[in-house]
């Protein structure tokens, strides 16, 4: 399992190209932790193709409580026609392709949504209906700055809480927990993935997010309702959520329930589930791989010594998002890496711990 990844690594390491992380550290953040967010980095910078500088403000300090870390992406509004035009114009692989061929033209795309004040069904109604009216969350995208620039979309400087100077994410672990700083020799039982863990964070920082989240955390009894005009926030990851109820009316699906929500590049072809929601899903945010499937990194929670690996998935959902990818793994490769990761986890899993 360790020579086929580490093969891969270095094959994908002859990349001319690829994004170079810039780091702002919190006081108090020792240099293992600095360390380990700099290999985190290095794992996707082998991967991307992408030329650009992505900054980061990082840290690992005690921050009480019971949560592992926090992490927050850099993000803005973009139209769907800019965002479609740039991902045709940065498309490099069969997978980008596939993606732009079946993009809807035009300035708009339709979604399947619920929840929402103007729900035909009822205010607030978790029945799912067709939007496709044209109207702002028709049109407009909230994209990951990371993922922006990849694409070559012109990018305003911001700052997050928590940061120092301008970021393009915010990613701070907590001290008070057990972290294992060196993945290459398996993970203690009893400590948390470091590099792991922050390849994830920034995973979501170079735009593995779903506005899903949003409408999830917006809508009655937690909240809202609002009207679906308001839900400006599906992201380009959101371009390729289905549902079998979607996919047979050609349109994405953005609700917030429990039914079922995968990848696809065109609708059609099932790929690998997501999570569908903390309130109305399964329990896990919508911003991730569906739970315990091994589907890859961005699966939301992390065992103690569990090691996490960036798998091919993850790689192909980046590449269709706008990102350049240097190799997209074998399929039977990762089929034989998923299977050994199967068993490890299988064997070691203790406490969990959730990511965001
Ligand atoms: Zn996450």
């Amino acid at each position: 399992m360790k020579t086929l990844l580490a093969g891969l690594l270095l094959a994908a390491g002859t990349a001319s190209a690829a994004p170079v992380f810039h780091f702002n550290y919190l006081a108090g953040t020792s240099i293992q932790a600095q360390q380990g967010f700099q290999a985190a980095a290095a794992r996707w910078s082998s991967l991307l193709n992408d030329n650009v500088t992505i900054n980061l403000t990082v840290g690992f300090n005690s921050l009480g409580g019971g949560i592992l870390g926090q992490a927050a992406s850099a993000e803005d509004f973009h139209t769907y026609a800019s965002v479609r035009n740039a991902l045709a114009a940065d498309a490099t692989s069969a997978a980008d392709a596939t993606a732009v061929a079946h993009l809807p033209g035009g300035s708009s795309f339709g979604m399947l949504i619920n929840r929402t004040a103007n729900n035909p069904y009822g205010a607030g109604s978790p029945i799912p209906y067709i939007d496709h009216n044209g109207d702002a969350n028709n049109q407009l995208l909230y994209i990951a700055n990371a993922e922006a620039k990849a694409l070559g979309l012109a990018v305003t400087p911001q700052t997050l809480q928590g940061c120092i100077g301008n970021c393009d994410g915010f990613i701070q672990f907590n001290s008070d927990f057990n972290f294992d700083f060196n993945p290459n020799n398996g993970t203690d039982a009893n400590a948390f993935d470091f590099v792991g863990v922050a390849s994830h964070e920034i995973g979501h920082v170079l735009g593995f997010i779903s506005g899903v989240d949003i409408l999830d955390y917006n809508s009655p009894p937690v909240n809202g309702p609002f009207e679906d005009n308001e839900f400006t926030y599906a992201s380009t990851l959101d371009l390729f959520r289905y549902s079998a109820a979607s996919a047979a009316q050609g349109v994405i699906d953005w609700t917030a329930d429990a039914r079922s929500k995968y990848f696809s590049l065109d609708g059609a072809t099932v790929g690998p589930q997501f999570s569908t929601g903390e309130n109305f899903g399964d329990g896990r945010q919508a911003s991730h791989w569906k739970d315990d499937l091994f589907i890859g990194l961005m699966d939301p929670t992390a065992g103690m010594g569990e090691t996490l690996h960036i798998s091919g998935n993850d790689v192909l959902a980046m590449d269709a998002i706008g990102w350049n990818v240097a190799a997209i793994p074998e399929p039977s490769g990762w089929a034989m890496l998923g299977a050994g990761l199967l068993l490890l986890v299988a064997r070691q899993r203790g406490r969990s711990g959730k990511l965001s």
